[in-house]
C-alpha cells in the first residue's frame, strides 16, 4: 500500500464514523511505518525543493543572547533580527537558558518558510536533538500521517517548530522560565512567516499561544482561536494520541476545523 493509499483509507475511516486510527489490516505499527515512508519521500522532496527555505540573505546583526544560567534564563529579551536567516543563526548559537548545556542541537524548524500552515510542538526529543529536525521519530510520522490525511503533505505545505528549540533532559516537560526563554524566538518566527494557519500540537503549545497558561487542552481544542490575527486550531499531541488512539477522533475533528479554514469556508 503506498503512502496516499493510507492517507485516504485514514480519511475514509474517520469520516465514516471511526474512532481511532488504525486503518483496515493495518497495526498501529504498520501504520507508523508507512508515514516513516511518507517522511523517506518528504526528505527527496525537500532536497529538490531547496533554498525555498531562505527569505533573506541579510547577515545578522550583532546580537547577544545571553550566558547559560544555571538556575534558568535571563530577565532582559534580545532583540531578534528581523531577517529569518539571521533569526536561525541566532537561535542556533543560543545560550539564554540551561537547556543550552545538554542539548546536542538547537533544533530550529523544518519546512519552507512560504508554508500555509505552521505546526507548533511542544520540545525535541531525543531524535529530534540528534537530528536538529523537529518530529523525526514515531509521534512526527504520525503527525505526518494524519496531516496527509487532510491534503497538507508536509513537505508542501507545512512548517513545523516547537515552542523550545533545545531538548529538556530525559524529555522531561519544560519550565516555565525556559519557555519564557525560548518564547521570543517562537513570536519572531510567526511573525516574520505569518502563515494562513497555526495548528498547536499538545497543552505546552497550545497555553503558549493562547496565553491561556495553566488551562486544560480540553478546553483550548474544539474551536478556532486567533493568535496575532492568524486563525489558531489547538488539538493534541501526536505522541497523545500514540497512547490513547481514542483520541485521533477529536485530532481529527479538529483538522476538520483547520482544513476549513485554510479552504476560506
Ligand atoms: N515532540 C514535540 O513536541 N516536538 C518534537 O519536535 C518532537 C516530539
Amino acid at each position: 500500500m503506498s503512502v496516499s493509499e493510507g492517507a485516504r483509507l485514514l480519511r475514509q475511516r474517520l469520516e465514516m464514523g471511526g474512532q481511532e486510527l488504525f486503518l483496515d489490516g493495518l497495526s498501529r505499527e504498520q501504520a507508523i511505518s508507512l508515514a516513516h515512508a511518507a517522511r523517506a519521500g518528504a526528505a527527496r522532496a525537500s532536497e529538490v525543493a531547496g533554498d525555498r527555505r531562505a527569505v533573506s540573505t541579510r547577515p545578522a546583526t550583532t546580537q547577544s543572547t545571553g550566558d547559560a544560567a544555571s538556575t534558568g534564563a535571563r530577565a532582559d529579551l534580545p532583540v531578534l533580527p528581523d531577517s529569518y536567516d539571521a533569526l536561525r543563526e541566532v537561535a542556533l548559537s543560543c545560550t539564554r537558558c540551561r537547556l543550552s548545556e545538554t542539548r546536542t542541537q538547537v533544533v530550529f524548524s523544518d519546512g519552507a518558510v512560504d508554508a500555509r500552515l505552521v505546526v507548533v510542538g511542544e520540545a525535541p526529543g531525543a531524535n529530534e536533538d540528534a537530528t536538529g529536525l523537529p518530529f523525526v521519530g514515531a509521534a512526527g510520522r504520525y503527525l505526518d500521517l494524519l496531516l496527509r490525511s487532510v491534503g497538507l503533505a508536509r513537505e508542501d505545505s507545512v512548517y513545523i517548530c516547537n515552542v523550545i528549540k533545545c531538548r529538556p533532559p530525559g524529555n522531561r516537560n519544560p519550565l516555565p522560565d525556559e519557555i519564557e526563554a525560548c518564547a521570543p524566538f517562537l513570536r519572531k518566527q510567526l511573525e516574520l512567516i505569518r502563515p494562513e494557519a497555526l495548528l498547536a500540537v499538545g497543552s505546552f503549545a497550545a497555553q503558549s499561544l493562547t496565553g491561556r497558561e495553566g488551562v486544560a487542552l480540553g478546553k483550548l481544542r474544539g474551536e478556532v482561536r486567533a493568535y496575532g490575527g492568524i486563525p489558531l486550531v489547538c488539538t493534541y499531541h501526536p505522541a497523545a494520541l500514540l497512547r490513547n488512539p481514542r483520541w485521533t477522533r477529536a485530532f481529527w475533528d479538529d483538522l476538520q476545523l483547520l482544513r476549513n479554514v485554510m479552504d476560506g469556508a
